[in-house]
C-alpha cells in the first residue's frame, strides 16, 4: 500500500504519524513544495523577529521521517489525476498512489485592489512569504497592513519591533469583528495605538499607488485620502491552495475548500481531505474550512483511520482559541456570536443570548461570558491568560452565569501578572 500525503504541515504530518502506528509495512510519501521539514506556521512571527530559529519551531526532531521510514518528495504539484491514481508534478514527473491525503493547507487571498499586483505588496502566510517579507522590511519604512484579523495584528507587531513606522488599515468600524465586540476592539484598538501604531478603523482600500517604475508610494482609501507607504502587506483572509485541482474529479466549494464526507473523503475515488483546505461542518450546520492548527491536527489522525478502513466521523469539539494582540492576551471557548456580519453589517444577537462584560478598572484587562437561556455558553477573555479547559467543562456541563462567576478565578493563570478574577463592574 502506498500513501501519499500531498503537504508537510500539521495535518498532514499528524497523518503519517497515524497511518505509521497502525502500518508498519506501508509505503507512505510526504510531498511538499515549501520546506523538507514539518514546521510550525503560528510561529511563523517569532522568526521574523529573530526570537527563534525557524528549526527551533520543529515539533518533532528531524530523524523522525528516518525512524517512521516517511519517503519525502520536494516539489510543486499541478494536478491530480484521479483515474491514473497519480500525483502530476510542475515538471511532469509523477507519483503514483493508492490512497491520497491533501492536507494542502492554505495561502493569503489575493488582494483585489488596482495597483496590488507588483513589488513591494505582501502577505504573511507561507515561509516565502515571509522570506520576502524579510528581505524588504528595514527600519524607519512605512508599512500598511491591510486587514485587521489575527494575521494582521501579528505582522503589525513584528513590524513595529523592527523599527517601521506601522499604520494598521482596518475595514470595520472595530478591530476584528468575527470574534471581538465593540468593548473589546476598543481595549484593543487603545494597546496597540499605545505601542504607536496607526490605527485607521472604517478604512477600505481603493487602490495601491505606485510611482512612474512601480514602486510602492502608499494606499488610496475610498475616502480619498492617500495613506503614504513603502510597502504594503496584505492580510485580508486565507484561501484554500487548491487552485491545482479545478477540474479535477475532487469537487471544490465555491471558496476553494476540497468537499468532504464526514470521515474526510473527497469525491474522488481513494482521495481525502485535512485540514486548512478541507470543508468540513460546523456545529451550526454550515460548511467552512476550520482554519486552526489543532482542528488540523485532528483531521489529519481521522483521515488517517479513515484511510486504513476504520468507520470514524470527524465531529469538531467545542470552539476554543487563544493569540495575543502585541502583549494583550485572548483567550475564547465556545459559542461567542460574531456582532458584526463578514460584509460589515450589525448582526442581532440570537435568541435568548446576552453578554455579562466588565472591564477591570485601570488595566487593559475585560472579561465576557455569553449566556443563552440561563446556561453559560461562551467566553471571551482579553488582557490575562486563562485555561481553556475548565471553561470547556463548565460549558459542557451548562453552568448558570452565577455559578461560573463564582469559581472563574479558578480558570486563570498568571496571578502574579494579573489581580484574581473578582466581579468590580460586570453587567449582563
Ligand atoms: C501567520 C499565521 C499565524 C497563525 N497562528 C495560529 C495560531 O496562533 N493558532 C492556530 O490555531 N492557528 C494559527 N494559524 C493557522 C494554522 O497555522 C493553520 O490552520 C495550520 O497550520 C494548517 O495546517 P495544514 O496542515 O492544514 O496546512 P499547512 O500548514 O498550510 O500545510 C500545507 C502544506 O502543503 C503544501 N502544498 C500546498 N499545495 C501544494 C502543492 N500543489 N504541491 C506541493 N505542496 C503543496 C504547502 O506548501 C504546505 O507546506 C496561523 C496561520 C498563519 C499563517
Amino acid at each position: 500500500m502506498h500513501y501519499v500525503i500531498l503537504g508537510n504541515g500539521v495535518a498532514g504530518m499528524e497523518a503519517a504519524l497515524a497511518l505509521r502506528a497502525r502500518d508498519a509495512d506501508g509505503r507512505i510519501t510526504l510531498v511538499s513544495a515549501e520546506h523538507d521539514h514539518f514546521f510550525s506556521r503560528p510561529a511563523l512571527m517569532y522568526v521574523f523577529a529573530g526570537q527563534t530559529s525557524l528549526r527551533d519551531t520543529e515539533p518533532y526532531d528531524r530523524d523522525l521521517y528516518g525512524r517512521m521510514r516517511f519517503e519525502r518528495r520536494s516539489g510543486r504539484v499541478a494536478s491530480v489525476d484521479a483515474a491514473g491514481r497519480a500525483l502530476v508534478f510542475e515538471d511532469g514527473s509523477r507519483l503514483a498512489y493508492d490512497k491520497l491525503l491533501l492536507a494542502v493547507g492554505s495561502k493569503g487571498r489575493k488582494a483585489p485592489w488596482p495597483g496590488a499586483d507588483g513589488p513591494g505588496l505582501h502577505s504573511f502566510v507561507t515561509l516565502r512569504d515571509l522570506e520576502a517579507l524579510d528581505r524588504e522590511a528595514k527600519r524607519g519604512m512605512r508599512a500598511a497592513v491591510v486587514g485587521g484579523g489575527l494575521i494582521g495584528v501579528e505582522v503589525a507587531e513584528v513590524l513595529h519591533d523592527r523599527g517601521l513606522h506601522v499604520i494598521f488599515v482596518i475595514r470595520e468600524g472595530w478591530y476584528f469583528p468575527a470574534a471581538l465586540d465593540r468593548n473589546e476592539s476598543t481595549l484593543v484598538a487603545e494597546h496597540l495605538r499605545g505601542h504607536g501604531v496607526d490605527v485607521r478603523l472604517g478604512a477600505t482600500v481603493d487602490a495601491v499607488r505606485r510611482d512612474e517604475v512601480g514602486r510602492i508610494r502608499g494606499i488610496r482609501l475610498t475616502s480619498g485620502e492617500d495613506v503614504a507607504a513603502d510597502l504594503v502587506v496584505s492580510t485580508i483572509g486565507v484561501v484554500p491552495d487548491t487552485s491545482f485541482l479545478a477540474g479535477s474529479a475532487v469537487r471544490l466549494a465555491a471558496t476553494g475548500a476540497i468537499e468532504t464526507d464526514d470521515a474526510l473523503r473527497s469525491t474522488a475515488p481513494d482521495v481525502w481531505a485535512a485540514g486548512d483546505c478541507a470543508n468540513v461542518t460546523w456545529f451550526d450546520g454550515t460548511r467552512r474550512p476550520e482554519q486552526l492548527w489543532y482542528t488540523a491536527r485532528d483531521q489529519g489522525r481521522v483521515a488517517a483511520l479513515s484511510m486504513l478502513g476504520d468507520d470514524v466521523a470527524y465531529r469538531r469539539g467545542t470552539w476554543y482559541n487563544s493569540a495575543k494582540f502585541f502583549d494583550l492576551e485572548w483567550t475564547t471557548a465556545g459559542w461567542v456570536p460574531a456582532t458584526v456580519g463578514p460584509d460589515g453589517s450589525r448582526v442581532p444577537p440570537p435568541d435568548e443570548v446576552r453578554s455579562w462584560w466588565q472591564r477591570v478598572p485601570g488595566r487593559p484587562e475585560s472579561q465576557r461570558i455569553v449566556v443563552q437561556g440561563d446556561r453559560v455558553v461562551g467566553f471571551n477573555m482579553l488582557g490575562s491568560r486563562w485555561n481553556h479547559e475548565p471553561l470547556l467543562d463548565w460549558i459542557h456541563q451548562r453552568r448558570p452565569l452565577d455559578w461560573v462567576l463564582a469559581h472563574l478565578g479558578e480558570a486563570q493563570f498568571d496571578e502574579e501578572l494579573s489581580p484574581r478574577f473578582r466581579v468590580s463592574a460586570g453587567r449582563a
